[in-house]
């Protein structure tokens, strides 16, 4: 059965349930658009949760010369740290050096140096690595975040776990950012704002009429398709970006993705500090190893070229080796297959500019208008979790040449839902938190600040007891906090809570995944509403 909208025509129809998708429909409808956002599985379900969950300005694209994006990037990371303190918090990385560093001879970087010093082709000097620190210090407005500091790992506690070859690192800082809450955050404040957000809701096809956009819908659910009307698409398909310019509106473009997967590796936790690894490999690329989910350390990541973005991305045998082999160059303990408790990978879709490797592929985003058809359409290639806010402000722009749009930016320093206090305000919303509910554990205290914010007590609401939240299901989630999921936060089953609104699938095991998913779908009210 094909429902239509009547007459209803929106201003927006954003087919896309990402970080980007979310991030511009916020935008949008907070300067007064009409918005509808279609998202074919759950939101966050592709890319925007299988990052490394960094808000970074990226140290390692100074070697590429993207200033640009660098530059952003760095400035960026305040901005969005200041307006969402629980899922975001800053974190300093340490980066061994050795003398026999190398880096990929064909960045520009080591192709300048190669020219002027020769001997020094293929090599990763000391001096290159403050310089690019100095610049990352000062590139951009950094007023919260500390600056570059050395580090002696002989006698610093960051240097116990690494083998002893490793004498000197260097400390610098960016930020962690929990990447699927912040997806599910922007659509809520979308939503409350008055966009309609619908999940599992597949755009089928796309064509334009009379300056008009119709788009045809199918529920996943429930099979119902739908018809909608806009003055404008947007295509913030990620990986799929392609195969919405082709095969569901059908237009030519020249503008392409490179699909390049990288993987993860999830370990029991490696070390007692809670400060980040950078490793620098033989091969001239890089990985991060992070201090995960309180007892857990995340590995990753690597770039390997992805042909199909509906082939689904996992970590294959081949990078889980990689991943190991990078770290036990630098670990004093050897890792194994056996301490590997979970892997994720995803697809980055980068802007197709030619390059020769995957690790050289430009990470900025590209933004480009098409009104072949005779309405507008605007293609999102490209883009960081960093960048979404800063690529939403550039799209509005695009959409102000096309609609009219009478509000400028607003979005710098509004804070999320539940960001509303001080970046160094967790400590205090923790123990409030506690002093409320005394009955709550550390753990289970901090994980619901973490999560959300300022409304963690209304996801517990006037609870005197644990028992008073229903039933339990083990790993410190209550049926109060599913409810919550499923009214407030678009969950639809047991993954969605398990992997992407919390990461508690990491503490239950099978039999208990699956009775959430039971209980789930028995008391389901609905299509997800929006929030508030
Ligand atoms: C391994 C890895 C590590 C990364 N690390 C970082 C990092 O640390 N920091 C950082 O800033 N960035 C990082 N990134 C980049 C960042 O994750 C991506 O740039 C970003 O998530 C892309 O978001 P998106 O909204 O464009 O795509 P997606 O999140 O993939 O969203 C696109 C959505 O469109 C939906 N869709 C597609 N077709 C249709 C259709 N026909 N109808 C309805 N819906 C449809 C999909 O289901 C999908 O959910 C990383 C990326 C990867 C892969």
């Amino acid at each position: 059965m094909t429902q239509t909208a009547a007459d209803t025509v929106t201003d927006l129809f954003i087919i896309g349930g990402g970080i980007n998708g979310c991030g511009i429909a916020r935008d949008a409808t907070g300067r007064g658009l009409s918005v509808t956002l279609a998202e074919m599985n759950d939101l966050a379900s592709a890319t925007s949760s299988s990052s490394t969950k960094l808000f970074h300005g990226g140290l390692r694209y100074l070697e590429y010369f993207e200033f640009r994006l660098v530059r952003e990037a760095l400035i960026e990371r305040e901005v969005l740290l200041s307006a969402m303190p629980h899922i975001s918090w800053p974190m300093r990385f340490v980066l061994p050096y050795h003398k026999d560093m190398r880096f990929e001879s064909e960045t520009p970087t080591s192709k300048l140096l190669s020219l002027f010093m020769p001997w020094m082709k293929g090599r990763r000097p000391a001096w290159l690595i403050r310089l690019g620190l100095f610049m990352y210090d000062n590139l951009g407005g950094r007023k919260i975040l500390p600056g570059t500091s050395t580090v002696d790992l002989r006698s610093a506690p960051e240097g116990a776990p690494l083998e002893d070859r490793f004498e000197k690192a260097y400390e610098y800082s960016d930020c962690w950012i929990e990447d699927s809450r912040l997806v599910v955050l922007n659509a809520r404040d979308a939503a409350a704002r008055g966009a309609e957000i619908l999940t599992r809701t597949k755009v089928q096809s796309a064509r334009s009429e009379d300056g008009l956009w119709h788009i045809e819908t199918v529920n996943a659910e429930t099979g119902e398709t739908r018809a909608h009307k806009a003055r404008m698409l947007v295509n913030a398909g990620g990986p799929w970006v392609g195969d919405i310019i082709q095969t569901k509106v059908r237009v030519n473009s020249r503008e392409g993705v490179r699909l390049v997967r990288g993987s993860h590796i999830v370990t029991r936790r490696l070390y007692d500090h809670d400060k980040c690894y950078f490793f620098q490999g033989t091969d001239g690329r890089i990985i991060f190893s992070i201090p995960y989910e309180t007892d857990f350390t995340l590995i990753g990541t690597t770039d390997a070229e992805h042909e199909d973005p509906s082939v689904k991305p996992e970590c294959t045998p081949e990078e889980r080796r990689y991943l190991i082999d990078f770290a036990n160059h630098y670990f004093r303990k050897d890792l194994t297959d056996d301490d590997v408790v979970w892997t994720y990978s995803g697809v980055r879709p980068l802007y197709d500019d030619g390059a020769s490797s995957a690790t050289a592929a430009t990470r900025d985003y590209t933004l480009k208008v098409d009104t072949s058809t005779g309405a507008p359409m605007l293609n999102i290639f490209g883009g960081k979790i960093t960048t979404y806010r800063r690529l939403a402000e550039s799209a509005l722009e695009k959409i102000g040449a096309e609609l009219t749009v009478t509000k400028g930016a607003w979005t710098a320093g509004v804070p999320l839902p539940g960001g509303d206090f001080p970046v160094t305000g967790v400590a205090d919303q923790i123990g409030a938190l506690k002093a409320k509910y005394p009955f709550l554990t550390d753990f289970w205290a901090k994980r619901l600040v973490r999560a959300y914010g300022t409304e963690a007590a209304k996801v517990l609401g006037d609870a005197k007891a644990a028992t008073d939240l229903g039933r339990d299901f083990g790993a410190t989630m209550t049926e109060a906090e599913v409810n919550w999921l499923m009214d407030r936060e678009f969950a639809r089953t047991a993954e969605d809570v398990v992997w992407r609104r919390n990461k508690l699938g990491l503490r239950l095991d099978r039999v208990q995944i699956e009775e959430l998913n039971t209980w789930m779908t028995q008391n389901r009210r609905g299509a997800s509403a929006a929030a508030e």
